[in-house]
């Protein structure tokens, strides 16, 4: 099919693209890869009026370090993630997550801005944004404000931004780790995930000092399980503790069924994935 009629709008500052956006009344929408947004244009399942593309606006895409964190622009294409050596060296986790990201054709020309804005409950990078803690810097009528990626994603394809905000910018804190690992699983390489889990430690002095962990695809949004972090700096770690971490994470997640899996399914994956991570971050000599 092909879409439905709309107004094309290419400015080249982000303040005529804010504008051109609230002149929309709410049937404005941004265009940044388009590899979400054209399938749903083209069965008509989006209608916008206009739509505003981002493509021209080259200062939007780029990858820097800033401080303790690492800032990527928000028309940054997922391929520029994959092969970036700062992201490899501060956040080996995303670098990671990032090969599982679709196709290659797919990665040339997403960006981050639009697989966060989609918020698909499944994709790997809103899954890093809550892994790091990352904060998404966004442009509105009113000026710029920063949204925390816990506040960011609402629900499925759900986020809280406003029809006329953009983001902008995305600020991923850097985290020092003794071991991490991601592991996912998909029905073909570069499908959307069944399940998937991010983890990373720091050894204290009797056990593990502090942990992240992170998960996708059981719940509506990607989530961070802070508890499950607090629990495993609680427990003595042990052989038993890979099952005693996997038994944490599948307890505290409630999967829905649907066409891909049944909810047992995405749980009984998500349990092994968190054993297999849990035994790689153990397996790395403090
Ligand atoms: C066959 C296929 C397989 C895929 N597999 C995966 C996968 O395994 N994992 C995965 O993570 N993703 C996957 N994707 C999605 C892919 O990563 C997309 O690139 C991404 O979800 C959207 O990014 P985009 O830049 O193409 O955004 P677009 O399609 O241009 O936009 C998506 C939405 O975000 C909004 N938007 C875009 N940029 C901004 C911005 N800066 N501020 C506010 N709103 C904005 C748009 O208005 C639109 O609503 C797949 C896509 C396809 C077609």
């Amino acid at each position: 099919m092909k879409p439905a009629r709309f107004e094309y709008i290419p400015p080249t500052t982000l303040e005529a693209a804010v504008a051109a956006l609230a002149a929309a009344n709410g049937e404005g929408k941004i265009l940044a890869g388009g590899q979400s947004l054209l399938p749903l244009l083209n069965f008509r399942m989006a209608r916008p009026a206009v739509l505003v593309d981002l493509n021209g606006m080259k200062e939007l895409s780029f990858i820097e370090l800033r401080g303790e964190n690492v800032a990527i622009g928000a028309l940054t294409r997922h391929r520029e993630i994959e092969h970036s050596p700062l992201i490899a060296s501060r956040l080996p986790v995303m670098s990671a997550a990032i090969r599982h990201v679709a196709h290659l054709a797919i990665r040339n020309r997403g960006t981050i801005g639009g697989s966060l804005s989609h918020a698909d409950p499944a994709a790997e990078l809103p899954m890093m944004a809550m892994f790091y803690g990352a904060s998404l810097t966004v442009q509105g009528p009113a000026g710029r404000r920063t949204i925390a990626a816990k506040d960011f994603f609402v629900d499925a394809l759900t986020n809280c931004l406003e029809p006329e905000d953009i983001v902008v910018e995305i600020e991923f804190p850097i985290l020092q780790h003794d071991g991490w690992a991601f592991e996912e699983v998909a029905r073909r390489f570069g499908d959307f995930a069944l399940a998937s889990i991010a983890v990373s430690i720091r050894r204290g002095q009797f056990g593990v000092g502090e942990a992240r962990v992170a998960v996708m695809g059981v719940a509506d949004t990607p989530l961070r399980l802070e508890h499950v972090e607090q629990r495993l700096c609680e427990i003595a770690v042990d052989g038993r503790t890979p099952d005693r971490f996997a038994e944490m994470v599948t307890s505290s997640v409630s999967p829905n069924s649907d066409v891909h899996a049944s909810a047992e399914y995405r749980k009984h994956l998500l349990g092994e994935l968190a054993k297999r991570a849990m035994q790689t971050v153990l397996a790395v000599k403090g």
